[in-house]
């Protein structure tokens, strides 16, 4: 049935960038998104995509594997056959060096991930010096030799009742005789630019994690959460500062998709408002990364204004 609905989504939707899946003629974003980033350290990011996200303009997670080097990023469509099997292969490679970003009970720190690592492992040393250096350089030496294994981040990209589904889901079905990987919660220290943070994401999140065990990880969205992960784990804060301000390019098309759309779209004030408490409603329940709390608009609203709102649009498209 995903598969269908995959199907049907791509035909309807062929005037999307394969890229950036906004309008290729209108909106596409891609000639100001970064490509070929590298990292410093050996880190694969895993993105378990539910189907209802794939090639929709306001999903973020479309931008990790659009903007990382290959092979750093992959997508995994979840309800899509042979997906799961091929995520599953992939978890089975190196189970100790792959974890799960998930904020819920009983999730570790990252400190505390590094820490139950086998004390073999080399994601226990410091990086040294040559690698601050020239770390890019270095880190590429050290897969070489085999010193510092690749480390497996699986990111979930889904509303949050669809991606607290996929988290049981991984746990149930993990491979033979593997434990299911750990999970590993954030403390951000830098706040949300989500397009959904602006509709009430905000609220509901600060609902969600002040009835959480670990009311301090806050909520982001997919891509600044893989951004966090990477600065937490030591990577330089080039590439993830990249990675967030692809997150506002992506929500400044999206917001000129929404403000022109009611001028072009004749179905009148009481459907742009029942369109607008939908999204808020979707916007409620959203990422499991998603949001964090005070001040995001203002921060949104320092980042806006850069380019302004040049592009056209014809229809909403969520
Ligand atoms: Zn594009």
């Amino acid at each position: 049935m995903a598969a269908g609905a995959l199907q049907r989504r791509l035909l309807e939707r062929a005037n999307l960038c394969s890229r950036c899946w906004h309008d290729a003629v209108q909106r596409c974003i891609c000639s100001r998104l970064a490509t070929d980033l590298a990292l410093s350290l050996p880190i694969r990011c895993l993105v378990l995509m539910h189907y209802k996200e794939y090639y929709k303009a306001s999903d973020d997670a479309k931008l990790l594997p659009a903007m990382l080097a290959p092979g750093l990023a992959d997508i995994f469509t979840y309800g899509v056959p042979g997906e799961l099997d091929r995520l599953q292969a992939e978890l089975a490679v190196d189970p100790e060096h792959t974890l799960i970003l998930w904020p819920g009970d009983d999730s570790l720190t990252i400190e505390q991930f590094v820490a139950s690592l086998p004390t073999s492992s080399p994601w226990h040393r410091p990086l040294s010096s040559a690698e601050t250096a020239d770390r890019v350089e270095a880190s590429a030496q050290e897969q070489h030799n085999g010193t510092r294994p690749m480390l497996r981040v699986v990111v979930l990209d889904a509303v949050y009742r669809h991606a607290r589904t996929m988290f049981r889901h991984l746990h149930k079905t993990a491979a033979e005789g593997l434990p299911p990987p750990k999970h590993v919660a954030l403390h951000p220290r830098t706040l949300s630019v989500y397009k959904r943070a602006q509709n009430g994401y905000a609220q509901a999140s600060a609902k969600s994690t002040a009835k959480s065990a670990d009311p301090e990880a806050l909520r982001i969205c997919t891509v600044e959460a893989y951004a966090l992960l990477l600065e937490e784990l030591g990577e330089p804060k080039a590439v993830p500062q990249q990675l967030v301000q692809a997150v506002v390019i992506n929500n400044e098309a999206l917001e000129c998709l929404e403000s022109v759309a009611p001028r072009s779209n004749p179905t009148g004030r009481r459907a742009r408002r029942r369109h607008h408490l939908e999204r808020e409603r979707a916007a409620a329940e959203a990422h499991p990364q998603a949001c964090a709390a005070a001040g995001v608009d203002g921060e949104v609203g320092t980042e806006r204004g850069a380019t302004g709102c040049e592009m056209a649009s014809s229809t909403l498209e969520e």
